[in-house]
């Protein structure tokens, strides 16, 4: 459990671990990868000056056809509407609330603006390496979207892979990072268990080599966790991960969520794992 402040309690505090929740959002920013300038020289074009039948091939991206999901989570208008928020949803498992407003550091920072700073230098990084990416919300001061329809969205996208971004908020003195993966539940998440495994480990992996960040002290083992509780998960037909980057209560790696040199590295780190899953 975390210790939160009394404002950030009444939604937050009851969730344990993991801070609750996906959510939906909205706006899709997929984009296409950029267009490759294809060079011709004088010698490769025909006589009349048009193209040549064939063309070099322009240099193809590690990711260029790969579809991936990234889920900010909370959203940092939640705890403006807490009726909104608290409304119950059905996460196959369980009914729990549609949203979160998830933890925050002892100075404030909030897990909402970290799991939003974090997910659109992630969409750069993956952009940049020719992936399709589509984020659940694609601001920080709006509500939502609830966590059913925050796994619609990578459902709908038919996303190769799908993140979701967190940060924890346990007992100060705990430390370390933790992959969540989804458990079979007799439902349409199980066709999805094995791959999200997999997924896992390999952002686990690099999410390790690429932050230096210890396996969490106190959730799961080596950094991996599955859970049959979370509505992201259990509703996700498509691969999908929580990540919990740290714990947002520990002074230590308080301090590194709020430097944005840090949350590069995050990113980084995640895009990384993802690749390496998605090239596997
Ligand atoms: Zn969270």
């Amino acid at each position: 459990m975390r210790a939160l402040p009394a404002s950030v309690l009444a939604v937050c505090g009851l969730i344990a671990s993991a801070c609750g929740g996906t959510g939906t959002g909205g706006a899709a920013s997929g984009q296409a990868a950029p267009a490759t300038s294809v060079e011709q020289t004088a010698a490769e074009q025909t006589p009349t000056g048009q193209s040549p039948a064939k063309q070099s091939p322009p240099d193809a991206k590690p990711l260029e056809g790969k579809v991936v999901v990234i889920d900010p989570g909370h959203n940092g208008g939640n705890y403006r509407d807490p009726k909104a928020v608290n409304r119950k949803v059905n996460v196959l498992t369980k009914w729990k609330p549609c949203d979160t407003t998830g933890t925050q550091t002892n100075n404030g920072y909030t897990e909402a603006a970290f799991s939003f700073d974090v997910s659109k230098r992630l969409v750069k990084l993956l952009e940049a390496r020719g992936a399709t990416v589509k984020l659940t919300r694609t601001s920080n001061d709006g509500v939502g979207p609830c966590i059913t329809e925050r796994a619609a969205i990578g459902n709908e996208a038919h996303a190769d892979a799908a993140i979701s971004i967190h940060g924890d908020g346990a007992a100060p003195a705990n430390h370390g990072f933790h992959v969540i993966m989804p458990k079979k539940i007799n439902g349409p998440v199980d066709k999805v268990v094995g791959a999200s495994s997999r997924l896992g480990i390999d952002v686990r992996n690099a999410f390790a080599k690429g932050t230096g960040l210890p396996y969490s002290t106190y959730i799961g083992r080596n950094a991996l966790d599955y859970r049959n509780d979370l509505g992201g998960l259990n509703l996700s037909t498509v691969p999908k991960i929580f990540i919990e980057c740290g714990n947002m209560r520990n002074a230590a790696e308080a301090a590194k969520f709020q430097d944005p040199n840090f949350r590069q590295k995050i990113a980084l780190a995640l895009a990384n794992g993802l690749q390496h899953y998605l090239k596997a």
